[in-house]
């Protein structure tokens, strides 16, 4: 066995910051990354044969728990049928219908690998269907790392975005607005001096990657009005929460509150591919029509619909039925009203941010009443959380690395793994206090 900062330096010197996905170098917690060899049920082994309990399921996927056997399974046979054919497979239509039954709105499904992968054809496609050119998004929403989503806002209301990384140059930031989220009034305006240029607004059904921040109630029908009203598309990023807040993703939360609303265009990632790469973007068929081959919009892909991987997504989404719905929702409640408890008896000053069984938590005083927007959000006491994710992971208990991420719970969190996370919240809670 080897242990993790051995790993980590062999990995610095082949890999740029030994991580193949930034936030997973462990840079706003500080120490050394977990290099893992194993993963099941609720629990993830280190290189060095430490078990943490694991609150990050790999960012969403693992509803079901790390390696349900009959995921395995699955992947097993359809690995011995062949990896990879690149030609139609029943498979992939039936993945396409189970997310069309479940999500209303959904007429049509194209598989794609990834989450990045969905978004970016979704925006293509809006602009081909609509032929307008400017995309809406909200500050602190993260739709994947295409070119026009890396942007950062630029100053005051409906100004056109700045480059939001080195290498995306400022004509493609430029066809991007970044609004404040929630902020009904800032869509109006932007929609007031750019309405007819605006192909779509996308937006996360409940922002997750900055932390959760749910859309204010009625948020999202306001938005799906306004930008029908001026003939622009909504695109209802549901990679994070699609099919891990209920069956029908966020949007089906919503509805269940009747907050009716009809997003013109979704994606998906995470949970539908079980844990191997699959992604995809779904919507009405008139728009959908409009990608290759049947209309002028192209995209395509080599792995695109990867039979191993619709294999593994299939299984997941067949086996979370309602009982692991209300599992996920029972211990995503237990936990955070624990850790709140914990940070409360410390006198630390904070507030749980939900939206389905997603959540996190903002430190800080001015916070009590919770962030709505991204601003708000990076007020926070945000030193208090790497001393308490330290404290967490040395009792045995793997929390996202950055207190800007959600924490997952999975179906396979049992008392046993619950106890561990409740046993090592009051030293935790100390750290953050300190
Ligand atoms: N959209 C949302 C809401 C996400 O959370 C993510 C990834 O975290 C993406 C898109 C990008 O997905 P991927 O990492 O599969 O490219």
């Amino acid at each position: 066995m080897t242990s993790n900062e051995n790993l980590f330096e062999r990995a610095q010197a082949a890999i740029p910051g030994g991580v193949n996905s930034p936030v997973r170098a462990f840079r706003s917690v500080g120490g050394t990354p977990l290099f893992l060899v194993k993963a099941s049920g609720a629990y993830v082994t280190d290189s060095a044969g430490r078990e943490y309990v694991d609150l990050v399921a790999s960012w969403g996927p693992a509803i079901l728990g790390h390696a349900h056997p009959r995921v395995v399974k699955v992947v097993q046979d359809a690995a011995a049928r062949g990896l990879s054919f690149g030609a139609s497979t029943p498979a992939e239509t039936e993945l396409a219908e189970l997310i069309a039954e479940r999500v209303a709105p959904v007429e049509k499904v194209r598989l794609v690998s990834t989450g990045t992968e969905a978004t970016m054809t979704a925006i293509r496609l809006a602009r081909g269907f609509t032929g307008r050119e400017l995309l809406v998004k909200f500050a602190g929403h993260y739709h994947g790392h295409s070119d026009g989503l890396l942007a950062a806002a630029g100053s005051g209301l409906a100004t056109l975005a700045l480059p939001g990384s080195a290498g995306v140059t400022a004509a493609t930031a430029g066809q991007t607005l970044v609004l404040p989220y929630n902020d009904l009034d800032a869509v109006r305006a932007a929609f007031a001096e750019h309405g007819d240029n605006i192909a779509a607004v996308i937006t996360e059904a409940a922002a997750a990657n900055m932390g959760v921040v749910a859309p204010d109630p009625g948020f999202n029908a306001a938005l799906a009005d306004i930008v029908h009203a001026h003939g622009a598309l909504l695109i209802m990023d549901e990679v994070l929460t699609g099919f891990r807040v209920s069956s029908a993703g966020y949007w089906g939360l919503e509805n269940a509150y009747s907050q009716s609303y009809a997003p013109d265009l979704f994606t998906f990632g995470k949970v539908i591919g079980g844990g191997l790469p699959v992604a995809a973007l779904g919507g009405r068929a008139e728009v959908m029509d409009h990608l290759a081959p049947l209309g002028p919009v192209y995209q395509a892909g080599t792995l695109s619909g990867n039979p191993v991987a619709v294999a593994a997504g299939l299984e997941t989404l067949r086996l979370a039925d309602e009982s692991v719905y209300a599992t996920l929702d029972a211990s995503a409640l237990l936990i955070s009203e624990a850790v709140s408890a914990a940070l409360s008896a410390e006198g630390v000053a904070h507030h749980v941010q939900r939206a389905g069984n997603l959540f996190s938590f903002v430190f800080g005083e001015h916070l009590a009443g919770g962030a709505r927007n991204y601003d708000q959000v990076l007020s926070q006491e945000a030193y208090r959380y790497p001393a308490f994710f330290q404290s967490m992971l040395a009792a045995g208990v793997s929390l996202p690395p950055s207190v800007f991420e959600a924490w997952f719970v999975t179906a396979a969190h049992d008392d046993r793994a619950i106890t561990r996370i409740l046993d090592a919240l009051p030293e935790a809670a100390k750290a953050a206090a300190a």
